[in-house]
């Protein structure tokens, strides 16, 4: 296991479209919907890395409620290509007044299609634990945002 953070995951993304780009050309197949379609998955990935969350701040830090550590990002589990998994670094948004955080991810979170077990799959980088309310469930926005909480559920953002 090992992890890469959300910065290295953006430059990973564009040298991938670049590289395939180049490829597509290359070979005369860019009009090909093969490769369009898999171009497209490429941006739609790398857009919802770069997308500004719906609520929080990167730069105002929420503490683990497991271990009381101040935390500016959490560890995220996501399939790979093989459909194996690894953590990824995901930076938090957080709005202190709500005690809402938010971070950004992709469609390879292994909760996506089972967000109950967000709390397996969201651990705190220091104790391993899952830092935030567990009793406030979570919800996912397109391009997938999660939002937690820290102190109990909050109806407005
Ligand atoms: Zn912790």
């Amino acid at each position: 296991m090992r992890l890469i953070d959300a910065d290295a995951l953006e430059e990973i993304l564009k040298n991938a479209i670049t590289i395939q780009e180049g490829m597509a050309v290359a070979l005369g197949i860019e009009k090909d919907e093969g490769v369009q379609m898999e171009l497209k998955a490429y941006r739609d990935i790398l857009n919802s890395v770069q997308e500004q969350p719906t609520i929080g701040e990167e730069n105002s830090h929420p503490t683990c409620m497991n271990c009381g550590k101040e935390i500016d990002a959490v560890e995220v589990l996501l399939f790979d290509h093989e459909g194996s998994d690894h953590w990824v670094m995901s930076p938090i948004f957080y709005d202190e007044p709500t005690g809402g955080v938010s971070i950004k991810t992709t469609r390879s979170w292994t909760s996506y299609d089972d967000q109950e077990s967000y709390k397996e799959s969201i651990r705190c980088p220091f104790c391993h634990e899952h830092p935030f309310d567990k009793e406030a469930g979570c919800e996912v926005y397109e391009p997938i945002e999660i939002v937690m909480w820290t102190k109990g559920r909050s109806s407005e953002q």
